[in-house]
């Protein structure tokens, strides 16, 4: 996974265990590592990173909990919130049931930044009917959320979102690859049927946990996380489907499936 250098190691997730950078995602400094010298062994870059871990103070996301802790003291408990955050934020299908302890955990840990007023929500709708059925319960710009749903600060991530069905957000990984490929195939802006971008405005009482300047396992979409209720939203958007209007080739299909 990162470098083929920890990918065999088992990964300890007690809680008692001492933490090495095995834990943590080193990704960057093993990167580092290989620039300086290219016929590097592996032994090598063990040693080079156990000595690193007593000097430098490079902040590390762990690999459990993804929460950032410099290479020099990177002793911590992953706490059960942040587990559950993390993977929350990596596949965000799976997981939206929050255990009710965790909640005030999370409002209390990340509360809302002062001047963070409007987020904005990118959706690609697969088909016109879950478009229309979307655009039906928007009721008089409120929508009821029935789960947790992730938000951004930043309007551009928002419409990377709504143009194309993104990593993670669908289950299965096969039909996002196909809509990938009908998009390139048909030359169009977008995969699905239609992209909508909602913004909504930001207080205290609609967010679970502002995430945007954690860095949590290194993301970095700025994401503010709220939680379900009927909110008044601002529909910012609609990207409409336009045929051959671009141009992809094979390179930009390939790095569009492993990337978007
Ligand atoms: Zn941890």
């Amino acid at each position: 996974m990162f470098c083929g250098i920890n990918s065999d190691i088992q990964r300890p997730k007690g809680e008692n265990q001492m933490k090495t950078w095995r834990d943590f995602n080193v990704e960057q400094v093993i990167k580092l590592i290989r620039k300086s010298e290219k016929n590097i062994t592996e032994e090598r870059i063990e040693e080079l990173m156990d000595d690193a871990c007593e000097l430098l103070t490079v902040n590390l996301s762990c690999l459990t909990c993804g929460k950032r802790f410099p290479m020099n003291n990177m002793q911590h408990k992953c706490k059960e919130e942040d587990i559950w955050l993390y993977q929350y934020i990596q596949n965000s299908v799976g997981n939206k049931q929050v255990k009710k302890e965790y909640l005030s955990l999370l409002k209390e840990k990340y509360p809302l930044h002062k001047g963070h007023d409007i987020a904005y929500r990118g959706i690609n709708f697969k088909t016109h009917q879950e478009y229309r059925m979307f655009m039906e319960s928007l009721k008089e710009n409120s929508f009821t959320f029935k789960e947790i749903t992730s938000w951004t600060l930043r309007h551009d991530y928002a419409v990377r979102f709504a143009r194309c069905i993104q990593k993670g957000t669908r289950e299965n990984d096969d039909i996002r690859k196909q809509e990938i490929r009908a998009m390139f195939n048909m030359k169009a802006n977008i995969t699905g049927y239609k992209g909508i971008i909602l913004a909504i405005h930001l207080t205290k009482n609609k967010v679970l946990c502002d995430i945007s300047k954690e860095g949590i396992g290194n993301m970095t979409e700025e994401e503010v996380i709220l939680l379900p209720g009927t909110y008044q939203v601002v529909l910012n958007k609609i990207i409409d489907k336009e045929l051959g209007k671009t141009d992809w080739n094979e390179e930009n299909i390939r790095l569009a499936e492993l990337l978007i």
